[in-house]
């Protein structure tokens, strides 16, 4: 039988049965829309409130500060154009980073054909926000910081707390957090990271059901709402709620944080297992992102002298799905802005791959994953021109 082995958690992962049988009510017999006033719309209404209850207390926030939105995109886009609008009065400059989500950096790209002025922070060789460039460029006019917790690519995660300690003691800026990814393998606890005023996560990352989200706004923070509409989420987030994606969210995330610290030590340990062979094994490869301070289930990759989309479709062959910079972009052919911003030449980008792992990958996997990218690396370098090129200028320069 073929195998299938599934190495793209990052992408999304797929909805764990506990959380499908949470939902599943929502989808049948409790159908009413949460905003009318009989006795169905009251059924949906506290299944809604019940499931903000439930997702304040496990992020340690009060249920009023939970906002539901369509996903990682929605929140995203609504923490930079809603603080933009609603502060435009007082400043018009944004700081985020070279490494972050499209959802960001095309909303600011967005922002700033309508005035707004936008600095790229760099990022280390591994990946890390050049906290000494944050500081020197906060301005009086600074009205958003967006920085995220972990990146989607290269599993890299941000030193959250400096920068945001940076951002308080030295502007008025609104601090906003992409902690998409970071669900599930980092502790958040929003009464203590007290710094962070919005925080974006998507449910679809930790086994839950797709096209759903929230949006964090603590208590005081100005925010315009993006959606012309009715008067759900407080006014603040028009359109009727999905109920049975906001019950299988907040099922997902208390069974995520509850697993989370057995979860992530098992995570890491095959991990490691695998960037040990992978780096060791085969000649001319490189990790990319931190060592150590990365995602517990993010290996990435850099093969010299062989092309990612092409790695990506024979390892699919073999029964191994991974993927080529981030699953939004890997349709272009543009190489990853993340690889180029932490250094790597336009060539080594293409030739990248990114494995994640998840609640189902086993040792098993692994060393068949390690053994395939060894067998598939070598066929594509010995059909390609490339390699020759490279292995000829490395033997001159040894
Ligand atoms: N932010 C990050 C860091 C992500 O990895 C993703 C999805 O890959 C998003 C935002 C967008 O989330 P969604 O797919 O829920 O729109």
């Amino acid at each position: 039988m073929k195998k299938e082995i599934y190495m793209d958690h990052a992408a999304t992962t797929y909805t764990r049965q506990e959380v499908i049988e949470a939902m599943v009510p929502y989808l049948g017999d409790i159908y009413g829309n949460p905003s009318t006033l009989h006795s169905f719309g009251a059924r949906a209404r506290k299944a809604v409130e019940d499931a903000r209850d439930k997702i304040a207390a496990l992020l340690h926030a009060a249920p009023s500060e939970i906002y539901f939105t369509s996903g990682g995109t929605e929140s995203d886009n609504w923490a930079v154009k809603g603080t933009a609008l609603m502060n435009s009065s007082k400043g018009k400059h944004i700081i985020t980073s070279k490494i972050e989500h499209p959802a960001i950096l095309n909303a600011c790209k967005e922002l700033a054909k309508d005035g707004f002025e936008i600095t790229y922070l760099d990022v280390d060789e591994n990946g890390v926000v050049d906290t000494r460039q944050l500081k020197n460029a906060l301005r009086k006019d600074t009205i958003l910081v967006s920085v995220m917790a972990a990146n989607n690519e290269i599993g890299t995660l941000q030193p959250i707390e400096e920068i945001g300690k940076i951002v308080k003691e030295n502007s008025k800026a609104v601090f906003h957090v992409d902690a998409v990814q970071a669900i599930g393998a980092i502790d958040i606890a929003l009464d203590k990271l007290l710094f962070i005023d919005l925080l974006s996560i998507s449910s679809h990352k930790f086994y839950g059901p797709k096209g759903v989200g929230v949006l964090y706004i603590r208590k005081g923070t100005r925010i315009r709402p993006l959606h012309a509409g009715g008067e759900q989420e407080r006014g603040r987030r028009a359109g009727t709620e999905n109920v049975p994606g906001i019950v299988g969210m907040a099922k997902a995330l208390e069974l995520a944080i509850a697993e989370m610290p057995q979860e992530r030590e098992r995570l890491t340990a095959l991990r490691d297992r695998l960037i040990e062979r992978v780096t060791v094994e085969i000649e001319n490869s490189r990790l990319n992102g931190h060592r150590t301070r990365r995602l517990p289930n993010n290996a990435n990759f850099s093969f010299d002298g062989i092309e990612g989309e092409s790695l990506l479709m024979k390892l699919d062959a073999l029964g191994i799905a991974v993927s080529t910079g981030s699953a939004c972009s890997s349709a272009s052919l543009e190489p990853s802005h993340v690889l180029l911003a932490i250094g790597l030449a336009p060539e080594t980008a293409h030739g990248s791959c990114r494995l994640t792992l998840g609640k189902r990958t086993t040792w098993e996997d692994i060393d068949y994953a390690a053994d395939m990218l060894k067998k598939v690396v070598k066929e594509l370098r010995e059909m390609s021109p490339l390699w020759d090129t490279i292995k000829t200028t490395q033997a001159k320069n040894p």
